[in-house]
């Protein structure tokens, strides 16, 4: 009998907690999973599905003004928050059950309350000690908000899923995955919406062609984008908010609303009673097998500082299980190639390297591309335009990067993620025969390459 009270105490229910707490118990060891707020964590709760509902929600706006162009001619229509925030929070509440019965029905251990590690084998939750052989940190990140005078009047993506009441007008600030995807809800939702952005152009890191896109559509949307600027200051008032920028311009407004990014969760964690590290960024340091400086310890997820994304996560949980208690050693992670969206309005979706990444690491570049307006659209006066793109390392003919700002282009660009990721050529785009008329199949008609 071990001298431990479990073999793996997880702190947190996220996604990779759950999916580690899971499979490991599966595995027939003794789990428990600590857990203070909600199951399933952000992408549960305050982030992936409850984003994509009110995506949903928003889109509504655009499909009611296409309607007419298909003979459709809609009464009187009328939106309701509260009604689409009440549905929302109720799935979200069917899906916290779900976990808690995965959880149960997987043998795990459900701990509720805050945890503190007490030393390298010990946490404290609730009052009550346990020990484990090993602890699993999977305790996810929180936003962050920069400091600056009226701070406390702002919100963040955590309070936005739940206002009382939608803002006649709104400021959100930021230049990345939850600014925009904000940005696009509430203008969908009939919200007059202004971003605010630091810098020239947002979505750093994507391909230029991708951000211009995007750029381009949102402010055909009538979303306002506030470039090279930051808020100075927010006051409150009887009537609302009022954020100045730092180049003086002011906008009085429902709410302010910071996507700055988010930082990991560590405050009351109890590092400083073991010997885990954490780095300048804040995140915790652990190797490619997920084991932080502790050895009986491990983190994983938005913690530490890879990819924030659900999908990533789990794949780390299941490679840290398989290699702690599986046969064999799985091999490390690849990060190199990881599928992405952001859900903007149309939304983004891409996998690989950019145009300025591959002409940095490839001898020699080919880069397809086409802009055409969806089909879906023809009957409309909607002017939005579909973007795609493939870059391709002309010396192995492999697609190292493909990119998409369209409709449905998560959906598309994972089937594409699965070509690449077996290492497709684009002389296998090539000879991949279409789905007509679909806008996917433009991905393999892609034939003249865009002039040096
Ligand atoms: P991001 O890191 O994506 O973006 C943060 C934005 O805030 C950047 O534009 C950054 O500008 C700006 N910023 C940072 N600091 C300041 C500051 N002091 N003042 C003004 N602006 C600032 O973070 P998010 O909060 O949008 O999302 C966090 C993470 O969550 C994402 O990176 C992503 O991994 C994940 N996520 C994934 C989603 C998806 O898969 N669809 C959806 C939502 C989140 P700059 O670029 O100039 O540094």
């Amino acid at each position: 009998m071990s001298q431990y009270d479990y073999d793996l105490l997880v702190i947190g229910a996220g996604s990779g907690g759950v999916r580690a707490s899971r499979m490991a118990a599966q595995m027939g060891q003794r789990v428990a999973v600590a857990e203070d707020r909600y199951l399933g964590g952000t992408c549960v709760n305050v982030g992936c599905v409850p984003k994509k509902l009110l995506v949903y929600g928003a889109h509504f706006s655009e499909t009611l003004h296409m309607a007419p162009g298909y003979g459709w001619h809609p009464g009187a229509v009328r939106f309701n928050w509260r009604e689409l925030r009440d549905n929302k929070d109720r799935e979200i509440e069917r899906l916290n059950g779900i976990y808690a019965k995965l959880l149960d029905n997987a043998g795990v251990t459900l701990l509720n309350g805050r945890a503190s590690l007490v030393d390298a084998h010990t946490v404290s939750i609730a009052g009550k000690r346990y020990t484990a052989e090993r602890i699993l940190l999977a305790v996810g990140g929180w936003p962050w908000v920069p400091e600056f005078p009226g701070r406390e009047h702002v919100i963040t993506s955590n309070e936005a899923f739940y206002l009382d009441e939608l803002p006649k007008r709104i400021v959100v600030v930021g230049g990345g995955y939850i600014a925009l995807e904000f940005a696009g809800i509430f203008n969908g939702l009939g919200v007059e919406t202004h971003l605010v952005y630091r810098g020239p152009m947002f979505l750093r890191g994507f391909d230029q062609d991708v951000r211009e896109a995007v750029l381009e559509e949102m402010r055909e949307k009538g979303i306002h984008l506030h470039f090279n600027t930051d808020i100075a200051q927010v006051i409150k008032h009887d009537k609302g908010l009022r954020a100045s920028t730092q180049d003086g311009r002011e906008f009085e407004v429902g709410q302010v609303m910071y996507a700055t990014g988010r930082r990991p969760k560590l405050d009351g964690l109890g590092l400083e009673n073991t010997r885990v590290q954490v780095n300048d960024r804040g995140a915790v340091v652990v190797d490619e097998r997920f084991q932080t400086a502790e050895p009986s310890i491990y983190a994983l997820g938005d913690m530490v500082g890879h990819a924030e994304l659900t999908p990533v996560a789990l794949a780390q949980a299941m490679s840290l299980v398989r290699n702690l208690y599986g046969e064999g050693e799985a091999p490390p992670l690849d990060y190199q190639r990881i599928p992405t969206a952001v859900f903007t309005q149309p939304p983004i979706a891409t996998i690989g390297l950019t145009e300025a990444e591959a002409r940095e690491q490839c001898e020699a570049v080919e880069v397809y591309k086409t802009r055409f307006r969806p089909m879906q659209y023809s009957l409309t006066d909607i002017p939005e335009r579909t973007l795609m793109k493939l870059v391709v390392d002309k010396a192995t003919d492999k697609v190292v990067g493909c990119h998409m700002v369209g409709p449905e282009a998560g959906e598309i660009i994972q089937g594409l993620a699965v070509a690449m990721t077996a290492g497709a050529t684009k002389a296998d785009f090539d000879r991949t025969l279409g789905i007509h008329p679909t806008a996917a199949e433009e991905f393999v008609t892609l034939r003249e390459p865009v002039p040096e």
